[in-house]
């Protein structure tokens, strides 16, 4: 809050970043994408890794659930492949012409002067794919993608990343038991009648959810959250956005869960439901020194 106050005199809207999710945020879970990705993911597994095809839905989902993305749960348990081969794996064969140009969209994001950067788990090729088909590809500042919270594609990397390399892992080496595979039997682990989750053996990777994660996407970009809208589809990173300060939109969905600010069936209703945005100009010469009245005393 101390941006706030401090330039009260200045500002010309509690707002000056807009960060948004990409997939499913940005274009509708109907696309088919969402569903192509997932059973992409799971031949991935089979084919590439020899993971027999009976236990990858159980498998897939511990692993998505308990570590943000099923790629990172798949490098926390022990399996070794190369993040470029996963990521052209997964995404190469998306029927990307399911998304559609949006010029709605366009012509919002264009109307807003002030500063929209892209926060996505994915991998640059698939974020620059879809902004392209979206025809949205000059709305954004920038792109924080999967290779910017992971630059080395290594899991022991160079000492002059080391601050945002090693997320979350505080394990350098793990010690977890495994199936005398040297592959974490985390199906195993949750069968056992109380599993512990201290004793999960960490991932190397940074994404969303982890608040490490979206600490650095923000402090790569120097977003100040107190004066940022996050918009995400998936409820969890909104929760973990809110924990670190943000503001957040829920996209997909009008239902307003707990650490959502708003709650929109699509992004094409932004304009309606923060009006505020595109009245900023007309108030420019007012102080803002308050808190953000939409906040919510959520902040889990
Ligand atoms: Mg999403």
């Amino acid at each position: 809050m101390e941006y706030e106050g401090r330039y009260g005199l200045t500002q010309r809207t509690k707002y000056d970043c807009l960060l948004f999710d990409l997939d499913d945020t940005l274009y509708p879970y109907s696309s088919g994408i969402a569903a192509a990705t997932g059973k992409n993911i799971q031949d991935f597994m089979v084919e590439k890794l020899g993971i027999d095809r009976s236990k990858i839905t159980e498998l897939g989902n511990l692993l998505y659930k308990h570590y943000g993305t099923t790629m990172a749960g798949l490098r926390a348990i022990g399996y070794d492949f190369d993040y470029d081969e996963y990521h052209s794996f997964v995404h190469g064969r998306l029927p990307y012409e399911n998304i559609k140009p949006d010029p709605v969209i366009r012509s919002l994001l264009l109307s807003l002067p002030i500063r929209k950067i892209i926060f996505t788990n994915a991998d640059k090729d698939h974020a620059v794919k879809a902004l392209n088909r979206l025809g949205l590809e000059d709305c954004f500042e920038g792109i924080i993608c999967f290779e910017t919270l992971n630059p080395t594609h290594k899991s022991n990397v160079s000492d002059d990343e080391d601050d945002i390399a090693f997320v979350g892992s505080t394990a350098t080496a793990t010690t977890a038991s495994t199936n005398g595979s040297g592959i974490f039997d985390i199906v195993g682990h949750f069968a056992q009648p109380n599993p512990s989750l201290v004793g999960l053996p960490k991932t190397p990777i940074v994404c969303k959810p982890s608040e490490f994660a979206i600490e650095q996407a923000l402090k790569i970009a120097n977003i100040n959250p107190q004066r940022t809208l996050f918009f995400e589809d998936s409820v969890r990173n909104i929760q973990a956005g809110k924990r670190v300060g943000l503001h957040t939109v829920r996209i997909g969905s009008s239902q307003r869960v707990k650490g959502a600010d708003y709650a929109l069936e699509s992004i094409h209703y932004m304009k309606e439901a923060i009006p505020e945005l595109w009245e900023a100009d007309m108030k420019s010469e007012v102080g803002y020194s308050g808190k953000v009245p939409v906040e919510t005393s959520v902040t889990a």
